[in-house]
């Protein structure tokens, strides 16, 4: 079957892989998600990955108490290597080639991020892993994903989180919440829906990415997200 999205931007949430812990990298719950990543590869898709650094730190974490706030984000933009590290071991050790391009230069610890080097390893069948968010302070990997979404011209964005799709309300604290199939970015912004952050939405509603909002946690969903089946909110221009 023909993939409904075949260049994806996944983006994962530090917090995913933290497994049960209360904070850092669970190994057990990195090999699960390095799973389904395999499978999305085996599906036929290119694959660009961000993941966050909110299971190590957050920079406004940081800021709350008295540190400066560049200097916070900056720890948080090395957490997010930390993580991207973390699952390009794990993917290796699994036999699948997979390269860490940091927005950030570390020459000696990984590439320096480039969007040509980006098309490249994917176009040699390659998992990219995205790492340092947009390598800026006050920004978010939300906004990274999207922007990277947008230069690696990936047909979605695929956002990973702990519920099957965007409610009207928190589908955790209210149990009338309804669940959209479809959502405009508009729309997400007049609501305040706090799926990503303003700056990632309007990224993405500018550049024509769509983006798909999925439970991670179900065994198999990246994969079957990418065949336009299950349950998961699609956000698009119209
Ligand atoms: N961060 C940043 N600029 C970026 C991306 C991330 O400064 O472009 C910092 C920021 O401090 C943030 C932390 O890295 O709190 C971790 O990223 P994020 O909160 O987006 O991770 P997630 O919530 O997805 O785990």
């Amino acid at each position: 079957m023909a993939l409904k999205h075949k260049r994806i931007l996944l983006k994962i949430s530090g917090e995913v892989l933290m497994g049960e812990q209360a904070f850092g990298i669970d190994l057990g719950t990195v090999g699960r998600v390095a799973d389904e990543v395999i499978a999305a590869k085996a599906a036929g898709a290119e694959l660009a990955l961000v993941i966050g650094g909110g299971n190590i730190f957050r920079g406004m974490a940081g800021a709350a108490k008295g540190m400066d706030r560049v200097s916070a984000d900056h720890m948080g933009i090395m957490a997010t290597v930390m993580n991207a590290l973390a699952m390009q071991g794990v993917l290796s050790s699994k036999g699948v080639d997979a390269r860490v391009l940091s927005a950030i230069a570390m020459p000696t610890v990984c590439e320096t991020y480039s969007a040509a080097k980006g098309i490249h390893h994917m176009q040699k069948g390659r998992v990219v892993i995205c790492a340092g968010g947009t390598g800026l302070p006050f920004f978010t990997t939300d906004t990274g994903a999207a922007l990277r979404a947008a230069e690696l011209k990936c047909n979605a964005l695929l956002k990973g989180t702990s519920v099957d799709g965007v409610y009207s309300a928190d589908p955790k604290k209210d149990s009338s919440a309804k669940h959209f199939a479809h959502i405009t970015f508009d729309d997400v912004l007049a609501r305040n829906l706090k799926i990503m952050d303003a700056a990632a939405i309007a990224l993405a509603r500018d550049n024509g990415v769509p983006v798909v909002v999925f439970s991670i946690r179900e065994a198999g969903n990246v994969a079957r997200v990418l065949n336009g089946e299950g349950r998961f909110t699609t956000i698009s221009k119209d």
